[in-house]
C-alpha cells in the first residue's frame, strides 16, 4: 500500500476552518489521518516546512481540446500544466469536435483521462446539441457518464427559452448550468473591450453591456425555475453587482473570475497582441476593481483559469483574425497571489477557500475541495515567498499564448499530490 505523510505545513482547509502546523498522512490514495507528529511507519516523507499543504485545487473551466484540437492542446498535456499550476482536478467545457453533448463523447472522455491524465478530469457537458443553441443536449445520460455540469461556454445560449429549459432540466439532475454571458448581437464581432483603448487603438469594441444583459437575463430566470446558476468568467463591474444582489435575494447563483481579469485592464495590453485577446476582453480598470472586489466580498465564489491554448500559427495572425484565448493553468497561484494576498486584499485562506470550497460547492463535490480523514488525498502544496519567472517556453502545455511570459512571481506551487501520489513536484 503507497504511504505518503507530509511534515509539518501549515494545514489550511476553509471548509473546517483548520489552520495550523501539522501532518499530513495518505494511505492508498486517501487521507488517512490529519494531526501532530503522525505515526507513519513505512511511509514517505515529505518536509514542507515553511509551506502551505491546502487542499487540492480545482479549476472549474478549462479546455483540453480533444478530441478534434489534439494540435493545441491534449487530455495529458493539458493535465500536466495543471499539475504543475497547484491544480488537482480540473474540469473541460464541452467545445471539443465532436462537441461534448452525448455520453459517447463524454465516456470517451473520461477513458482518456483514466489512462492519460495527471490530475482528475470531471468533464463539463454541452447545454444544447452541438453547442448551437437550439435543441438540448442529452443531459441525463451525459450525467450518469461522469459531467459535473452543462454549459455551451465559447457561446452564450442566446435563446431564452432554450436557456429556461436547460434550467428545468439541470434542475431535476441537480447540476449547474454554466453560461459565457454575451448577447452576440451586442458584441458583433468586437475584438477589444469598448472603451478609450478600443477607439485608440481603431479596433471594434465589446461593450461591457453585453455582458450585463445576459447575466441580467440569466438571473432572472434562475429565480423563475430555482435552478443552480453559474455565471462564467465574470468581467464587468455591472454583473459582479446584478449577481451580488442575486444572492442577496436567495437565489441559487454562483460566479468565478479568471486571473486575467483581476490582473490586467484594456490599458495593459501590448496592442494588436494577440495573447491580450480573449472572451470576455480584458475590460476597464474599473471593472477589474470590481471584479477584484467580488472576489474579496464574496459576491464571486471561484477563481478559474479559462485556460484557453491556441497553436502559435493560429495566435499568430492579425489581431482581429486571432482566436480569442489564452493559457492560464501554471500563472493562476502566482497571479492570485501577487495581486491579491500579497496586495493585502485576502488572507491566503481566502485564496485557498477561492480554489477549493469555491468550486467544490458549485459543482456539488463532497469529498474533493477539502481535507477530510478517509476522503481522496489530493493536495496542493505551495508557498507565498519563492521567486520564480515564468517561462512559456517550458511551459507544459502545448500553446504558448500567455500574456505574462517572463513575469515574475513571488509564490507558487511546490507540488502537487493527486490520490494520494505525487502528480508534480518542483524541480
Ligand atoms: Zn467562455
Amino acid at each position: 500500500m503507497p504511504k505518503l505523510v507530509i511534515r509539518n505545513g501549515r494545514v489550511i482547509d476553509p471548509a473546517t476552518n483548520l489552520d495550523k502546523i501539522c501532518d499530513v498522512f495518505c494511505v492508498n490514495g486517501y487521507i488517512a489521518a490529519i494531526g501532530e507528529k503522525l505515526y507513519a511507519t513505512g511511509a514517505e516523507e515529505f518536509d514542507a516546512s515553511g509551506l502551505i499543504v491546502a487542499p487540492g485545487f480545482i479549476d472549474m473551466h478549462v479546455h483540453l481540446r480533444e478530441p478534434g484540437f489534439e494540435h493545441a492542446e491534449n487530455i495529458e498535456s493539458g493535465s500536466r500544466a495543471a499539475a504543475a499550476g497547484g491544480f488537482t482536478s480540473i474540469c473541460p467545457m464541452p467545445n471539443t469536435l465532436p462537441v461534448n453533448d452525448n455520453a459517447t463523447v463524454t465516456s470517451y472522455i473520461v477513458d482518456r483521462a483514466k489512462r492519460l491524465a495527471s490530475v482528475n478530469v470531471f468533464p463539463i457537458g454541452a447545454i444544447t446539441k452541438n453547442s448551437a443553441g437550439e435543441e438540448l443536449a442529452a443531459i441525463g445520460s451525459m450525467k450518469q457518464a461522469g459531467i459535473v455540469a452543462i454549459s455551451d461556454d465559447g457561446r452564450p445560449v442566446m435563446n431564452a427559452r432554450v436557456m429556461r429549459r436547460a434550467l428545468e432540466y439541470a434542475r431535476a439532475f441537480d447540476i449547474p448550468v454554466i453560461n459565457h454571458c454575451e448577447d452576440l448581437h451586442l458584441s458583433a464581432d468586437g475584438d477589444m473591450h469598448e472603451g478609450a483603448a478600443s477607439v485608440r487603438l481603431g479596433l471594434r469594441g465589446i461593450p461591457a453591456a453585453s455582458e450585463d444583459v445576459m447575466v441580467a437575463r440569466d438571473l432572472l430566470l434562475a429565480e423563475l425555475t430555482g435552478a443552480r446558476y453559474h455565471v462564467a468568467h465574470i468581467s464587468s463591474a455591472r454583473s459582479v453587482d446584478m449577481v451580488k444582489s442575486a444572492k442577496a435575494r436567495g437565489l441559487r447563483v454562483t460566479a468565478e473570475a479568471t486571473p486575467h481579469h483581476f490582473t490586467l485592464a484594456d490599458v495593459d495590453m501590448l496592442p494588436y497582441d494577440g495573447n491580450y485577446k480573449m472572451k470576455p476582453p480584458l475590460r476597464s480598470a474599473c471593472d477589474t476593481g470590481a471584479v477584484t472586489q467580488g472576489l474579496v466580498s464574496g459576491a464571486i465564489d471561484v477563481i478559474a483559469t479559462d485556460h484557453a491554448p491556441h497553436s502559435g500559427n493560429d495566435k499568430m495572425q492579425e489581431f482581429e483574425k486571432c482566436p480569442f484565448g489564452i493559457i492560464g493553468l501554471e500563472t493562476a497561484v502566482g497571479l492570485t497571489l501577487e495581486r491579491l494576498v500579497h496586495s493585502g486584499k485576502i488572507t491566503v485562506n481566502k485564496m485557498v477557500e477561492l480554489f477549493t470550497t469555491g468550486p467544490a460547492r458549485v459543482l456539488g463535490f463532497r469529498g474533493r475541495g477539502r481535507l477530510i480523514s478517509g476522503g481522496p488525498a489530493d493536495l496542493t502544496i505551495f508557498d507565498s515567498e519563492h521567486e520564480w519567472t515564468y517561462d512559456v517556453n517550458h511551459s507544459y502545455s502545448k500553446s504558448r499564448n500567455s500574456p505574462f511570459d517572463g513575469r515574475t512571481f513571488r509564490g507558487g506551487p511546490v507540488a502537487t499530490i493527486v490520490n494520494g501520489e505525487f502528480a508534480w513536484r518542483i524541480q
